[in-house]
């Protein structure tokens, strides 16, 4: 054994500080009941879980008038343990008038960048503050085939002015592929439309690698995914699936929908990026308006 502190050691002792703390990666899933919104966060997750706590209450007086409900998990993706907290939203675009449905969720959304500043502004320096901002909110659109209603416009728009939104056509199962590139088509047109701006977005800081990358990845957004929390058995070999009409989608083919494609996005190339670019652009923008706010 060797008495000096090398390399190996310091990154030991880094991972170790991120271990006690854990990697914090807070996910919010937005859509209407039954789009698949619970089954997905279960596919994606689930075969990664090492340790659930079940519903949290949430408390403070905010959030009495939703229902807004987090569970938090510890998962391990590639040898890293993840703090993963899933926030979902049940109830939006159920009701008939659909109007301001969005506002408990943006709500919730600042709540946690105030809540975040507060500490920030009391603490220490170096005291480590909790994290309980939103990295990513996965938006569930209906598999309808024609194009996005109104009020997903609305909300897409109210989203992304305050976090990284990922669009994401649910049950896509029911439609054909010739019906899923059409409509993925279409949704991109229509957000281009409206100029809504959705995650990733280019920056200054991004080298040529990092703005390829960006592009492919908008290139395939909505990505088009089936969820399971069932195995099916295919020639033999037991793979997560639905059975439909048409025969067994395996969830993890990529030539039969587009999971694995979220799955790495989210859990690989852009787990990073989504925490940091939430600190980077969208709290700092919440943080100097409050702060300029502060001083008129
Ligand atoms: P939530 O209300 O959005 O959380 O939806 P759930 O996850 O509870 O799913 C509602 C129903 O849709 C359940 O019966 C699921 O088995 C089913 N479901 C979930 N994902 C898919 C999918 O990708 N394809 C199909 N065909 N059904 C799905
Ligand atoms: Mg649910």
């Amino acid at each position: 054994a060797q008495s000096y502190v090398g390399f190996e050691t310091i990154t030991r002792q880094i991972e170790h500080k991120l271990l006690k703390r854990g990697f914090q990666f807070n996910v919010m899933v937005v859509g209407q009941t039954g789009l698949g919104k619970s089954t997905m966060v279960n596919t994606l997750f689930a075969s990664h879980l090492i340790e659930s706590k079940g519903r949290l209450e949430v408390d403070g007086p905010m959030r009495q008038t939703t229902e807004i409900k987090e569970e938090q998990h510890v998962i391990v993706e590639g040898g890293v343990r993840l703090k993963l907290n899933i926030v979902d939203t049940p109830g939006y675009g159920d009701q008939v008038n659909n109007e301001g449905c969005w506002e408990p969720i943006v709500r919730y959304i600042k709540d946690q960048y105030s809540t975040y500043l507060r500490k920030e502004l009391t603490a220490q320096r170096d005291r480590f503050i909790p994290d309980t901002r939103i990295h990513c909110c996965l938006f569930f659109i209906n598999p309808t085939g024609h194009s996005l209603k109104p009020i997903d416009i609305t909300v897409l728009r109210k989203l992304a002015e305050v976090t990284n939104v990922v669009p994401i056509i649910a049950k896509s199962d029911s439609l054909t592929l010739q019906e899923r590139e059409a409509f993925k088509e279409r949704i991109r047109a229509e957000l281009h439309y409206h100029q809504i701006r959705l995650y990733p977005i280019d920056t200054e800081e991004h080298d040529q690698d990092e703005i390829a990358l960006n592009e492919r990845i908008r290139s395939m957004i909505p990505f088009a995914v089936v969820g399971s929390e069932r195995s099916v058995v295919v020639d033999g070999k037991s793979v997560r699936g639905r059975k439909t009409r048409w025969g067994v989608v395996n969830v993890e083919d990529e030539r039969h929908c587009e999971f694995v494609y979220l799955r790495n996005f989210l859990t690989r190339t852009h787990l990073q990026d989504l925490i940091e670019s939430t600190a980077l652009n969208h709290y700092e923008a919440f943080r100097s308006k409050q702060l300029t706010a502060l001083k008129e």
